[in-house]
């Protein structure tokens, strides 16, 4: 006997789950299947994904080569969880993490494995540069996003983020971003700063930084303004951090997202798309001179994500040679060209184009016309969403695999959704 079981609705969520919760609040409905860029609802509707799990899957959902290799290792026993025990999926993810990404690269790194989550990763790297420099101050800087946990929060900038803590935020010192004041020269305060023993600012441990902005509103750093701050952490002996949580993994079109400005962090934190299937999953790379650590000084139980390591192992396919790199850039021109179109088709928006790869955004000087915009994509097929500290720019972070046609359709809804938008402004 079969008995037919009814599908569940968002109400489940409105009645039994926190206030805390958010995307299903912008996404209102019950998500049953994905492939790719695809996503289909339990009503059979499909959505186009501009979203990609806030860059979690960069290589789009369900990719059929990682499912394989799940179902192969799950049905000969191998083991799920193992701390960081030695198991063959690590040993195998680490040697092809090294032979792929870091040496081709000339990057000598050393890989920790810190808990599961992009906030985990950045709490290590914050952990290690106050340990080996003795120092205490971290520089952050405006509209910085590195996580929920205290540390990340306190290297954070949003105000009603940090707010959630409940408690002073200390030990950060926050500084203007590139062009965080147009035409100025935002590392001038900084650099004199830490020359001026007046300045009333210590010379800090390390410098974390984001080369571009994903919760703070797209903002793409100039690679001129990286190097400089590279200069100025070498000349004082700061740690340099990269968090590439959200644009590393080939989101702005190189693995890494520093790598055309030819930096060299110190300690590079990358999560979100390190796993290739949205399994969680987070690395912390550290030079070598700077790995100090005491065995188990900084663990965790979730940090043998077996699972994790098989698929993060085949994404890294992806990067055996430049063409994938390639159509990165080939995407993030067609989008921009098209982004770049809607500025002066629609100028009520205010609008302008930013960002690097498939990190784009559309942020509108026009209150509100963000969110509008990317609530009428929805009930359209298209799942977006907004950032910046008032939710001004929209967000596109299409999984890189997307095709030429997914693009088109994913464009053509936002065109339409402007319309509507603002022929309900016009009314
Ligand atoms: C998402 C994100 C984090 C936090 O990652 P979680 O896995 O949510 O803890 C940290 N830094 C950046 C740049 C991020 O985008």
């Amino acid at each position: 006997m079969t008995i037919s079981k009814q599908k569940p609705t968002v109400d489940v969520f409105e009645q039994l789950e926190s206030e805390v919760r958010s995307y299903s609040r912008s996404f209102p409905t019950v998500f049953e299947k994905a492939q790719g860029y695809k996503l289909w609802d339990t009503s059979n509707e499909s959505y186009i994904d501009f979203f990609s799990g806030a860059g979690a899957l960069n290589y789009g959902h369900n990719n059929a080569a990682m499912q394989q290799k799940m179902i192969e290792y799950i049905q000969s026993n191998g083991l799920l969880h193992s701390l960081d025990m030695g198991t063959i999926p690590r040993a195998e993810f680490l040697q092809e993490f090294n032979d792929v990404i870091l040496k081709p690269r000339d990057m000598d790194y050393k890989v920790m494995f810190p808990g599961p989550t992009g906030t985990n990763s950045v709490e290590s790297a914050l952990k290690i540069a106050r340990k080996v420099t003795g120092r205490e101050k971290v520089v952050t800087f405006t509209n910085a996003f590195h996580g929920m946990t205290i540390g990340a929060l306190s290297v954070t900038g949003n105000a009603f983020k940090r707010g959630g803590a409940g408690i002073p935020l200390n030990h950060s010192i926050a500084m203007p971003y590139d062009e965080y004041i147009e035409g100025q020269d935002s590392l001038a305060f900084l650099e004199k700063s830490l020359e001026d023993g007046g300045s009333g600012i210590e010379i800090p441990a390390a410098v974390i930084l984001e080369t571009v902005q994903g919760e703070g509103g797209i903002n793409a750093a100039s690679f001129e303004w990286l190097q400089k701050v590279e200069a100025l952490c070498r000349r004082f002996d700061i740690l340099l951090i990269v968090d590439d949580v959200q644009a590393g993994c080939g989101r702005t079109g190189t693995f890494f997202s520093f790598e055309p400005a030819g930096i060299k962090p110190d300690v590079i934190c990358l999560s979100k798309s390190i796993s290739g299937s949205g399994l969680p999953m987070a690395i912390t790379l550290i030079k070598p001179e700077y790995d100090k650590w005491g065995p188990g000084e900084h663990n965790g139980t979730f940090r043998g994500n077996n699972l994790a390591f098989i698929t993060a192992t085949e994404a890294l396919t992806y990067w055996k040679n430049s063409k994938f790199s390639q159509s990165i850039q080939e995407k993030s021109k067609m989008i921009k060209q098209q982004l770049t179109n809607f500025t002066t088709v629609y100028p009520e928006l205010e609008a302008e184009v930013r960002g690097r790869g498939l990190m784009l955004g559309l942020a509108c000087g026009k209150k509100e016309m963000a969110n509008k915009i990317a609530e009428v994509a929805f009930t359209k097929g298209l799942v977006i969403e907004t950032s910046g500290p008032d939710d001004e720019v929209l967000k596109l972070l299409p999984p890189l695999i997307i095709d030429e046609e997914g693009i088109t359709q994913g464009l053509d809804i936002i065109e339409e959704s402007i319309k509507e938008v603002l022929a309900k402004e016009e009314a």
